[in-house]
């Protein structure tokens, strides 16, 4: 792994100031040439820029997906395999640059990311292998016949990525979509594009052209395209629940599968018997909501605690969050960046001010940091919320950002009630000194994901999505190669 010095100057050296469109094979202008600049969120500084694909571009996109499709789908496994591998060796090797790309424009604490690029970048030997042994199935309805189930690929997959996380998400749509068979037409978020492209640019030439199409844009304009596109036979979407019920109704429209990977409200459960040996851990768990400023999905942002030991708990966490450490990407002593963009930040904001109005107690945090130089960019204190009522605004509603709602809870019936009353089951945890309780919680949680007694951990293998309104569908798992194909029966004499 190249040695890097993590500066805003060396991550903006590793990236293009423009990243056309990248189409059968080629880098191509819009058609109408239509560029997007892109912005570093922790000081303001244009970093980049994109071409924006034009309607005429998107169809240009899925109709060489298309053309790439039949012999792309006809590989032989081992020589997938091996493209799935040679991929992954590649970024392998440039993690760090590509970490320190994706923090620039996202604003993520740029050592703690380069991490995220390992753990995005394991699908791909993940699905190489996934798809090796996934089996077809074969019975004998009658004697003398046979019938096979055989997986086929879907066609042209339509990939439409959020912000907070480009190379995890990109990774988990491609590896699979690829893997199964299929060709792809990826749009990432107009926010962050870039670490994207690079993770292109280090792959390209060993897809065939066509296979990989990336079109950047706005989501209203070339993600609807997308979406509307009557080429596309899958759609996989990762975003919020309003634009991804939008993506759902689409895929309706046309009777084709979508996967939808939608928001979260995870609460976190902490029974008074984790005291004392599980404190420790118990308040670095609930500080883990940090990570990503509070901008990940998954993250347990409603910290639910047994009565008891409540203001103990509080008092303890909110120690824990006024030493978390907040800096710029590039500060290898920090924890928590930016927030990415300044819309966001004002929205969570607006949340700060709901939650005070509601009458939750601001127990530290709670403003934007204005001072130094991170006053240059979009950073907000790392905010506790105790007293809060899981009927409010900030418990119910997903807010993105650094913000922590402490809720109390009597017994172990109100805690799963407290944890369900949301219309989101993304993830969720568990500390608890009786494992058989644990279990028994975690059984009882409406939740795509649970952690007992541990931080989130999603390694490839372990399934990733949601109950409820937090999506559809189910990524980076084995059956994820499911979701990406159809299942054909052929029926034989002999
Ligand atoms: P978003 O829904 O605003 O945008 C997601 C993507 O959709 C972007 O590429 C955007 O350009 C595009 N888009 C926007 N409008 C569109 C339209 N009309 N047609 C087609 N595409 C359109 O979400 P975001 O703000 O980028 O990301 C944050 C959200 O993503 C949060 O709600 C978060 O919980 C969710 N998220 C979920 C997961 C998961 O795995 N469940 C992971 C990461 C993020």
């Amino acid at each position: 792994m190249a040695k890097l010095d993590f500066s805003f100057e060396n991550a903006k050296k590793l990236m293009d100031g423009y990243y056309p469109l990248y189409i059968d094979g080629k880098w191509m202008d819009g058609s109408d040439k239509e560029v997007m600049d892109v912005y570093c969120p922790a000081n303001q500084e244009k970093i980049s820029s994109v071409a924006c694909a034009s309607e005429k571009d998107v169809d240009t996109a899925v109709k060489a997906a298309w053309r790439a499709f039949p012999a792309w789908s006809k590989i032989s496994l081992t020589e997938r395999y091996n493209i799935l591998q040679q991929m992954y060796a590649r970024l392998t090797a440039r993690a760090t640059e590509l970490g320190m790309v994706e923090s620039l424009e996202t604003g993520k604490n740029m050592a703690g990311n380069v991490g995220e690029i390992y753990f995005a970048i394991d699908q791909f030997p993940y699905f190489a292998s996934a798809m090796r042994v996934a089996e077809d199935g074969i019975s004998s309805a009658a004697d003398g016949s046979k019938t096979m189930a055989v997986r086929e690929p879907v066609g042209v997959v339509g990939a439409i990525c959020p912000w907070n996380a480009p190379i995890i998400m990109c990774a988990w749509k491609l590896a699979p979509a690829l893997a199964a068979g299929n060709c792809v037409v990826m749009k990432p978020s107009s926010f962050t594009p870039a670490g994207t492209m690079e993770l292109l640019k280090l792959v390209a030439d060993l897809l065939p052209p066509g296979v990989f199409n990336v079109i950047n844009g706005k989501g209203s304009k070339t993600g609807q395209f997308l979406m509307d596109h009557p080429g596309i036979s899958k759609l996989s979407f990762t975003g919020s629940t309003e634009i991804g019920v939008q993506v759902g109704l689409a895929a309706a429209k046309r009777l084709i599968p979508a996967t939808l990977e939608l928001g979260g409200k995870s609460a976190g459960i902490y029974f008074a018997d984790i005291v004392p040996d599980l404190l420790d851990e118990a308040l670095g768990y609930a500080a883990v909501m940090l990570f990503m400023s509070g901008q990940g999905c998954a993250l347990q942002t409603r910290c639910i605690v047994q009565e008891s030991i409540y203001d103990m708990f509080v008092d303890r966490l909110a120690e824990v969050f006024r030493n978390y450490k907040v800096g710029m990407p590039w500060d290898t002593s920090a924890r928590m960046g930016s927030i990415a963009y300044e819309a966001h930040m004002n929205s969570v904001l607006d949340y700060i001010d709901i939650g005070k109005k509601e009458g939750a107690r601001l127990v530290c945090g709670g403003s934007r940091i204005t001072s130094g130089e991170m006053g240059k960019g979009f950073f907000i204190e790392p905010t506790l919320f105790a007293d809060v009522d899981n009927g409010m605004r900030i418990a119910q509603e997903e807010i993105f950002g650094p913000v922590l709602c402490v809720i109390k809870f009597k017994d172990e019936e109100d805690a799963i009630r407290i944890a369900n009353d949301s219309v989101y089951g993304l993830g969720g945890g568990v500390m608890s000194g009786d494992l058989a309780k644990a279990l028994r919680v975690a059984g009882a949680m409406r939740t795509g994901t649970v952690t007992i007694n541990n931080a989130a951990t999603h390694l490839a293998g372990a399934p990733f999505g949601g109950f409820k309104q937090s999506g559809l569908g189910r990524e980076s798992y084995r059956t994820t190669l499911d979701h990406f194909s159809e299942i054909k029966t052929i029926n034989f004499k002999y």
